[in-house]
């Protein structure tokens, strides 16, 4: 008998609701165990609209919602506790997307954008990672860490988009550990999008290493000119 993960998961997370209430990641008001953001909160994000075709190496781009004021906190207070219901939120959104894109039965294996093994340390976990888990069983689908970030970047918002890309330069690559991804159609994960040059970086890293295609998925993408913290 094949296991229905995407319901078992659904179970487990009704299971643990008892323990630890659902929370709307923006306002912290309790909210139902399969709910992503209280309605409130919900009616203030902005959708986006933008383009799903700019970045290079990636096929296909999608991005729920525009960086703004009104989902800020929560994607700070996500960056710096691992507690709280924002991943499995930020996750069911990049789902409900990529439903709405067509993009969910074209996807092998969920790779997220890694952290140094420094930061990653210093937080004790990677918020994508986190999303890409979620992801995982929603999607019914492989999760790998398969790219390792070998070394710190500068802080990108102060940087041209010239020198993001050099700066970017050589920061992935692919974990040792990594299983073979010749052929996988991969789905990038992260949490906020700013130019895309990390996430270009980064698929240009997985198709070196003979991915098919790569999708990239964040929950947020900034559009205004200041990126984001
Ligand atoms: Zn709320």
């Amino acid at each position: 008998m094949k296991i229905d993960r995407p319901k078992l998961h659904r179970l487990y997370r009704l299971l643990v609701n008892w323990i630890y209430p659902n929370i709307c990641p923006c306002c912290e008001q309790f909210i139902d165990h399969n709910a992503d953001f209280c309605e409130k909160c919900s009616a203030k994000i902005t959708p986006y609209t933008g383009e799903n075709d700019f970045i290079e190496n990636v096929d296909r781009f999608a991005a729920c919602c525009v960086y703004d004021e009104n989902i800020e906190g929560a994607v700070l207070k996500f960056k710096k506790t691992a507690c709280g219901n924002s991943y499995y939120a930020f996750a069911l959104r990049i789902y409900k997307k990529l439903k709405e894109l067509g993009l969910d039965e074209s996807i092998d294996l969920i790779v997220p954008i890694p952290l140094t093994r420094k930061k990653f340390r210093r937080r004790g976990y990677n918020q994508t990672a986190l999303m890409a888990n979620e992801l995982r069983y929603m999607l019914d689908r492989g999760f790998e860490d398969v790219l390792i970030k070998v070394k710190e970047t500068k802080e990108q918002k102060t940087l041209s988009e010239y020198e993001r890309r050099e700066n970017l330069r050589g920061v992935f690559e692919i974990s040792p550990n990594a299983s073979d991804i010749t052929g996988k159609r991969i789905l990038l994960i992260d949490d906020v999008c700013t130019t895309g040059s990390t996430l270009s970086e980064a698929a240009g890293i997985l198709k070196a290493a003979g991915a098919e295609t790569v999708i990239a998925a964040a929950f947020a993408k900034t559009v205004k000119a200041i990126p984001h913290k």
